[in-house]
């Protein structure tokens, strides 16, 4: 078992103490600041905050696109699409995005609902088209 921080301190005191005479007092400060830096070293060691190196994502790309959400792999987040600025505040572009995490260039950076729902209209929108235009080849036919 690890000892504790004050059976550390006592043990380098009563070193330091065996070696060069000290008075009760230089004992009692010496413990209290090698407690002290002990403690220090302990939360350094203990709390020590996460390299600032990149936050590795536990999403996986492929599950980063969802029916009503897309995570943004480099920042967790989530969204209804990525847009190029939240993209460029990683230094990214969609393009780079993409190559980066490995998906496919075709795909759409937003939630598969909204994609579904924006092909939708889109087909909506060409089928109004060619409604349009069949209807001006009839009307020049007559
Ligand atoms: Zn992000």
């Amino acid at each position: 078992m690890a000892k504790s921080l004050v059976e550390m301190a006592a043990e380098i005191i009563a070193a330091q103490a065996s070696q060069s005479r000290m008075t009760p007092d230089e004992i009692t400060e010496g413990l209290q600041k090698t407690y002290e830096a002990l403690q220090r070293i302990q939360g350094r060691e203990e709390g020590a905050p996460e390299p600032v190196t990149e936050k590795i994502s536990k999403t996986a790309p492929s599950a980063s696109i969802q029916r009503n959400k897309i995570i943004c792999l480099g920042c967790e987040r989530e969204f209804k699409q990525l847009s190029k600025r939240h993209l460029a505040s990683h230094g990214l572009t969609p393009r780079s995005y993409k190559e980066k995490y490995g998906i496919p260039l075709a795909t759409a950076l937003t939630a598969k609902s909204l994609s579904a729902k924006r092909r939708r209209i889109a087909k909506e929108r060409g089928l109004g088209e060619k409604l349009a235009q069949a209807r001006k080849k009839r009307l020049r036919k007559k």
